[in-house]
């Protein structure tokens, strides 16, 4: 069934599309050309044989004559009727028996038939491949990933298990290796040994057997994510270097994100001392205020280079008021981002977070704040059978009475994390509807969702393909620690030859991209210059560390090429 789906979804594709609709057009024709026969027969016999039929009828001889079978139960007798019955089924003989079948093949079956002769899937990579990575298993977060790296030009290789999947991937652009991952000979065909990285993206069980004979093979370093939390430790004695366990990191960063307790800076990205991290507005001494009446250059040190509300990114300038509920994106260095801290000291005097699912990224959440510790309630509408920490209030999170049972209305912040999106979207909208004031994370598991999770309401939005795309591409990167960062990017590139010589002003980078300078790396020089003024001239050897959205990151790669 899903192969016969496969196939015919290659119909709605391409050019394929273009010939479908052809076809419907042509069915049109046919159908009108049939109609008016219909009626012109009707009129004849009436006006020359006083014989009078049905619409019915008139379709039925239509069909009869137009494909020649001619059964000869209702037939003309004057010399028009011939001359009109000739004209029928000669017009069928052309439009129906051959026009047609001969679209069908030529447009149709023949494309289908060579496209599948043609497809020949690589089971092997050239014998000078390097510095490549490969990617097993494809899903919503190597695909923001393999995003990722195309923007940055690494190459890499889909390896999959799946013929069906191989021609999608490399109709899509993709490159992709066809094969049984855990078979030595393919691996070393796919020049593993040579290869930067392996990502291990199957099942648990699958992933340790890839791991354990990638390692038999060779030391290329491998990361993996993990399913089940106990595996990791099982992965990374079967020769993982990373076991990423993208469940938990979600829950944690859900968690931090729903409290303001503690108010530590979330770091989200470190360039030797330079830290950048995010602390919601609420939390600190300056919300409400300007940016110039807040002064946090002078009192830490620290600047302000971003604000993140509801999804949008924004530089801010000095006239910009630090609302509530926005996030503070902030560059220094571990001290000042310490001495930040000082500053925002005050606890929350009651915090109390619900959290509607209580699947692994729920629980993780919770666990997150039992340390805290934070006060929260977990619903979900089935008991855990994994979980024997947290007890949840069982009851279906969509019916008001529970939420509004489970104390929507004095609790300062909501998880929502089901797995299903619908159903996030429905609660992110109920809950905004019981409490304007609560602050909302919600957990995205499509990246197509996020935008209608914003509309519903949410505060801050979190997709797990996104996260884990961040996630790889900093163990990629070498990162000591692993960072998230979701809907804003932390980015490091050589600067353009091109703007060699040009001051910041000049080069336009804000106008044409909507990436901002976070810091300039120089060499020679340890400590990079934090948020540079724009009369700042860009000199040969300069590092760029930028901030913008992932698209903004895109629009930075296509204007700055090379
Ligand atoms: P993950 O492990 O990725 O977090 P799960 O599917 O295990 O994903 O978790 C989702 C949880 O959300 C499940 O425990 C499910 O019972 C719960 N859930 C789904 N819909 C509702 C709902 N309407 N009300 C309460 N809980 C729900
Ligand atoms: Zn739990």
């Amino acid at each position: 069934m899903k192969t016969l789906a496969a196939e015919l979804a290659f119909f709605l594709r391409g050019q394929a599309r273009q010939n479908l609709k052809l076809l419907i057009l042509y069915c049109t024709f046919l159908l009108i050309l049939v109609l008016t026969y219909s009626g012109l027969f009707r009129f004849l016999m009436w006006q020359l044989e006083g014989r009078e039929y049905s619409f019915l009828t008139g379709l039925y001889w239509t069909v009869v004559a137009m494909t020649t079978l001619g059964y000869g139960d209702i037939t003309f007798t004057s010399e028009i009727g011939y001359l009109f019955s000739t004209i029928v089924t000669l017009s069928g003989v052309v439009f129906m028996l051959i026009l047609l079948p001969f679209g069908m093949i030529s447009l149709f079956l023949a494309p289908w038939i060579e496209q599948r002769l043609r497809y020949r899937p690589t089971v092997a990579l050239p014998e000078d491949t390097q510095g490549h990575i490969l990617i097993f298993g494809f899903d919503a977060v190597t695909r923001a990933l393999a995003r990722k790296l195309q923007n940055r030009r690494i190459p890499f290789v889909v390896v999959t298990g799946d013929h069906e999947q191989s021609l999608r991937l490399e109709e899509e652009g993709i490159r992709v290796a066809l094969g049984n991952p855990t078979d030595a000979q393919f691996l070393r065909n796919l020049r593993v040994a040579a290869a930067r990285y392996v990502i291990a993206n199957l099942s648990d069980p699958e992933n340790t057997n890839l791991c354990l004979t990638v390692r038999s093979l060779c030391e290329t370093p491998i990361a993996t994510l993990v399913g089940q939390l106990e595996h990791g430790e099982l992965l990374r004695l079967a020769g993982a270097n990373h076991a990423i366990a993208l469940k938990r990191l979600l829950g944690r960063y859900l968690a931090t994100r729903a409290t303001t307790r503690g108010a530590l800076a979330h770091v989200l990205d470190s360039f030797g001392h330079l830290q950048i991290a995010e602390i919601p507005v609420q939390a600190t001494p300056f919300a409400g205020q300007t940016l110039a009446e807040a002064r946090i250059r002078q009192r830490t040190g620290l600047a302000v280079i971003g604000l993140w509300e509801r999804g949008r990114f924004t530089t801010p300038d000095a006239a910009t008021r630090l609302s509530e509920k926005a996030l503070m994106v902030l560059a220094g260095t571990r001290e000042q981002l310490e001495a930040l801290e000082q500053v925002t000291g005050e606890e929350e005097a009651e915090d109390l977070i619900l959290i509607l699912g209580h699947g692994r990224i729920g629980c993780a959440a919770a666990s997150f704040l039992d340390r805290r510790p934070v006060p929260f309630i977990l619903i979900d509408k089935q008991s855990s059978s994994d979980c024997l920490d947290h007890v949840a209030v069982i009851g279906d999170a969509t019916s008001p009475h529970v939420l509004r049972e489970s104390g929507i209305d004095q609790a300062k912040g909501l998880i929502v994390t089901t797995n299903d999106d619908s159903i996030n979207i429905f609660l992110t909208l109920a809950s905004r509807h019981l409490n304007p004031a609560i602050r909302i994370v919600a957990r995205a598991n499509r990246e197509e969702n996020v935008d209608q999770l914003y509309a519903a309401g949410a505060d801050f939005v979190i997709s797990n393909a996104s996260v884990g795309a961040s996630i790889l591409n900093n163990v990629l990167e070498g990162k000591e620690s692993i960072f998230l960062t979701e809907g804003i990017n932390v980015f490091r590139r050589p600067l353009p030859p091109n703007l060699i010589g040009q001051s910041i002003a000049e080069s336009r980078i804000r106008p044409l991209t909507g990436c901002s300078i976070v810091a300039l790396e120089r060499e020679n020089v340890e400590e990079p210059l934090v948020v540079p003024p724009p009369e700042t001239i860009l000199e040969k050897g300069m590092g760029l560390i930028l901030i913008g959205s992932p698209e903004q990151e895109e629009n930075f790669c296509r204007n700055f090429r090379g």
